[in-house]
């Protein structure tokens, strides 16, 4: 119910509120590069940890509908990767938000993001500023849905161990333990490759820095919230100057979470294999490419990332109630991976501002 208007809303409000895509010019084409590659580098850590330590083989989940049919649609649905690039254009918009294809949605969003830049005065303020009420209603809806999650957590954890036994929770906690070496194994190579490598500054000295928008972030799972703080940080601790602080910061809050994608990464092949759905090559690049886009289209508040996995599932034809099965653990992986999606943007900040020949 929530997922497409909100990746709609929040994807097009944030491409339109850009402002002026060629006076960001050279500044924004290689942050946005800069991080899409990052977080296709971090989901690529989760899926492989994911398939090489197999947290979710063992399980012997069912999905309700016929397991034929839903193994049929990942054939279907993961053909090759040339063809899910092509498919990523809609004939029909209409018809992509309808049957939910997020791809499409994505494609669709940003390019009419993009669009509305040329529309001028008023009437493009008006459709933005619109999107942007209307993404934020739907944030609000997602809050309101989640004060029954403990409830849900508690029936459907309750439901899947009195069915499975307890060995549903020791792959749980594998699955947990994999994630955290997965956002721990990014982190460090964002800090010794992106910030010491590119950014030439010392990993010891960016951690003293920016500790405290570490616990921040850790403490509200927000990466909104920690906004405020990330940007004084940036400024008066790291020296990056303001105009970089300013643009790189917020586009980050938005549209760069390394940390959600690896979680969604982890969290698609832990469901697949409980589930007994073997992950073709082409469906594992599939997720990768659906995640990153995914990631972009992440509110930075809590929980969202979990709401934007059943984007990255029904792609690969994984069946979303799966879900239920990592649901009970995951406010605490949201505080980790907030940590890992908060420092990203702070050392893309860092690394833009060496660009810059700041
Ligand atoms: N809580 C994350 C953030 O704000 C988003 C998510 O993964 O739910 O960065």
């Amino acid at each position: 119910m929530t997922v497409v208007p909100l990746v709609f809303f929040s994807l097009f409000a944030s491409t339109a509120g850009l402002g002026d895509l060629r006076k960001i010019g050279i500044l924004g084409g290689r942050v946005v590069i800069y991080y899409l590659i990052t977080t296709a580098v971090a989901i690529t850590i989760g899926v492989s940890l994911a398939n090489l330590v197999k947290p979710g083989v063992g399980l012997k989940m069912a999905a309700s509908g016929d397991v034929e049919a839903i193994l049929g649609k990942v054939n279907q649905v993961s053909p090759s990767v040339v063809r899910t690039l092509i498919e990523m254009v809609p004939s029909n918009p209409v018809k992509a938000l309808a049957e939910g294809n997020m791809l499409q949605i994505i494609f669709f969003a940003v390019l009419l993001g993009i669009a509305v830049l040329a529309v001028q005065g008023e009437k493009r303020e008006i459709v933005i500023t619109g999107a942007q009420g209307l993404s934020d209603a739907m944030i609000h809806m997602v809050n309101m849905i989640m004060k029954l999650a403990p409830v849900g957590v508690f029936a459907l954890g309750a439901g899947v161990v009195a069915k499975h036994g307890l060995k549903v929770l020791s792959n749980l906690l594998v699955y947990a333990l994999v994630v955290v070496a997965g956002l721990a194994l990014h982190l460090t190579l964002l800090l010794l490759v992106s910030l010491y490598g590119l950014g030439k500054m010392r990993p010891g000295e960016f951690l003293k820095k920016a500790r405290a928008v570490m616990v921040f972030a850790f403490s509200t799972s927000s990466s909104n919230a920690t906004l405020p703080l990330t940007m004084e940080t940036a400024e008066k601790e790291l020296g990056v100057p303001d105009y970089v602080a300013s643009f790189v910061l917020p586009l980050g809050a938005t549209i760069n979470m390394d940390g959600t994608a690896l979680y969604q990464g982890v969290a698609a092949v832990f469901i697949a294999q409980a589930y007994h759905i073997p992950l073709t090559l082409s469906a594992q690049l599939k997720i990768i490419l659906t995640a990153t886009l995914a990631s972009i289209g992440t509110a930075g508040v809590p929980g969202v990332g979990i709401v934007m996995l059943t984007m990255v599932l029904t792609s690969v034809g994984i069946p979303v109630e799966g879900i239920a099965l990592i649901l009970g653990v995951d406010r605490i992986l949201d505080m980790l991976r907030t940590v890992v999606n908060v420092s990203g943007d702070l050392i893309a900040s860092v690394v833009m501002s060496r660009f810059e020949g700041k």
